[in-house]
C-alpha cells in the first residue's frame, strides 16, 4: 500500500511560520486584481495565496 505524503498546504491547516515563527492556521488571501476589463473583455482576476493567520506573510 502506497502511502502518498501531502507536501502542500490547505487552508485551515496548523503550521509554525516561517516569518514570525508562531503557530498559525493557513488561510487564504484573494491577491487578484478582482474585476477589470480589457477591450470590451470583462473578467475577474483571482489570484487565492496561502497565508499566515498571524503574520499574514505569504506561506511557501
Ligand atoms: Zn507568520
Amino acid at each position: 500500500m502506497n502511502v502518498v505524503k501531502r507536501t502542500d498546504e490547505a487552508p485551515g491547516e496548523h503550521i509554525v511560520c516561517d516569518s514570525c515563527e508562531k503557530d498559525a492556521v493557513i488561510v487564504q488571501r484573494d491577491f487578484g486584481i478582482g474585476r477589470n476589463e480589457y477591450w470590451g473583455n470583462k473578467s475577474v482576476h483571482v489570484d487565492y495565496r496561502n497565508c499566515c493567520s498571524e503574520c499574514v506573510d505569504e506561506v511557501c
